[in-house]
């Protein structure tokens, strides 16, 4: 075996598949029963017709990442639905507030549409700079100092007391909601770059649902991995460092997992720095089972996959300072998801669909969510706890029972600041190699960090290929069937 992977999140595949390719012998190890992390899809424990996303459910970078633009899911039979809606924030005693894919149709709605546009019509345009700079390597010169100088004078603008100058209170609060995907105080840095991010793909690739949920883009991975001879195991937890001696080893884990698997063969100062790294605040999830659409006071939410429920602006930065200081929020910011209005399918026999949740919580939780994201549901749509059939809960304390990255429920493993994002989990030139011999990090404690982008796969795959075995080219990367270029 020329390569351990130590877990099987879309990082973990991602580095997999690409050294695969280069012609490794690869194999995966996965502590959890299923493959996947945090892109992983399962059955309702009750109604198994109704299929639950257990962490991602939304994936705008599945179609944007770089690695993923190579990769060509749509090529390989994942269908990546795109809602006209792609995302909205209802709003007490006003209407809601919405974001089209369409730009226009967006500003149109908003009491002072311009500015929704200034904001974000230079970057939808440039919007490949926009991804290649926020999931870049950041070590590399921007491709274009133009791009790069709008998106940092707007990350600025965004992420500091100057977040004023985008005028309204709906579109404040539409930015909020979407900056509010990253666990971070408002404003910030971190909060902005991931608000412009993800607000530049609404209107640009779209917010789309996979069908079939977010196991298909594991599954597509997994497929790819296989076709090239490499070989996967579940159930098995690393403790001590696997493989034959002297194999190189890439770890889709939190950094602190290295403290257990090396004990006193870490690197004293490497040991010392990890056992200083801080987790965030986290997430508490609750899945609904539906038996009918949500009754919301604003019809349009009805076409709504994606929902920012947090309020104004003001009550979302209330609320994520209130879980920065270690307290429950009264009014929690909560984020949720309606599959099945991109994809019928995830409706079972009876009509019962699912309603993927979850609020922001400071970290290690234990607070069963589900009273507090349904009283939030129902300022918005009175009568939503009629319709609600079930409701499985894991509060943030309880997160790393399926996943162990998500220490005391911080999805974002430690990352979500802008200083991490740039320096790595310690700070190094090339935070994807670990002052261990021939061992690699590639989850989303590294840079670019979260989300289902596989970008920290691909930076560690190129550093490892380069490092260990003198392979300065990538692989190419997409369908087997199409047409051979290099990556
Ligand atoms: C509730 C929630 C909602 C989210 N929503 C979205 C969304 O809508 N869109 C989006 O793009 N992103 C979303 N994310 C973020 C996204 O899921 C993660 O950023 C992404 O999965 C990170 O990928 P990864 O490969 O770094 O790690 P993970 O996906 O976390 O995978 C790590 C894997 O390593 C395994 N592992 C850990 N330790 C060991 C060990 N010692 N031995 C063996 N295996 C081990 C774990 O079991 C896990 O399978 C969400 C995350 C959560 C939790």
């Amino acid at each position: 075996m020329d390569v351990t992977v130590v877990g099987s999140g879309p990082n973990g595949l991602t580095a997999a598949v690409i050294c695969a390719r280069a012609g490794l012998k690869v194999q995966v190890v996965e502590a959890q029963p299923t493959f996947g992390g945090g892109a992983r899809t399962a059955a309702d424990p009750e109604f198994s017709g109704v299929e639950h996303d257990i962490c991602s459910a939304v994936h705008p970078l599945a179609l944007a990442s770089p690695f993923f633009a190579k990769f060509d899911l749509p090529a390989r039979g994942v269908r990546l639905a795109v809602p006209e809606i792609a995302y909205g924030n209802p709003l007490q005693g006003r209407p809601a507030v919405i974001a089209y894919h369409d730009l226009e149709r967006t500003c149109a709605e908003l009491t002072d549409g311009a500015s929704w546009r200034r904001l974000l019509h230079p970057l939808v345009e440039d919007w490949r700079e926009v991804v290649d700079l926020l999931l870049g390597d950041k070590r590399s010169v921007p491709g274009s100092l133009p791009s790069a100088l709008r998106l940092g004078v707007r990350m600025l603008a965004q992420g500091t007391p100057a977040w004023g100058s985008l005028a309204g209170r709906d579109a404040r609060a539409l930015f909020s909601g979407v900056a509010a995907h990253v666990l971070s105080p408002m404003p910030s840095l971190t909060s902005s770059a991931a608000g412009l991010m993800l607000a530049t793909l609404a209107h640009s690739v779209g917010w789309p649902i996979p069908v079939g949920g977010s196991q298909a883009i594991t599954d597509a991975l997994i497929a790819d991995l296989r076709a090239h001879g490499g070989e996967l195991t579940a159930g098995v937890e690393i403790t001590s460092p696997p493989g034959p001696p002297g194999s190189v080893v890439v770890y889709d884990t939190a950094p602190t997992a290295l403290l257990g698997i090396y004990g006193d063969a870490l690197p004293g100062r490497y040991a010392k720095a990890l056992r200083r790294y801080h987790f965030g605040p986290g997430v508490a999830k609750v899945d609904f089972v539906l038996s009918e659409d949500i009754p919301w006071s604003d019809a349009r939410l009805g076409q709504a996959p994606t929902l920012h429920l947090g309020g104004s602006r003001e009550q979302m930065a209330h609320a994520e300072a209130e879980i920065a200081a270690g307290r429950h929020a009264q009014w929690p910011m909560v984020l949720a998801a309606l599959p099945h209005l991109a994809d019928a399918k995830r409706i079972d026999a009876a009509g019962r669909r699912p309603f993927w949740t979850y609020a922001h919580v400071p970290s290690g939780s234990t607070l069963d969510a589900t009273e507090a994201v349904t009283g939030v549901v129902e300022k918005f749509a009175p009568g939503f706890r009629d319709i609600v059939v079930a409701a499985r809960a894991v509060p943030a304390a309880r997160m790393a029972d399926h996943n162990a990255n998500y220490v005391g429920g911080d999805i974002g493993v430690g990352g979500n600041n802008a200083w991490r994002a740039l320096a790595g989990p310690t700070p190094r030139l090339d935070p994807w190699h670990t002052p261990i011999p021939k061992a690699y990090l590639c989850s989303a404690a590294t840079p670019p960090g979260g989300g289902v982008h596989g970008m920290a796969g691909y930076y560690a795959a190129r550093s490892l290929l380069r490092r260990e075995f003198g392979i300065a080219a990538l692989p190419f990367l997409g369908p087997d069937s199409g047409p051979k270029l290099t990556a």
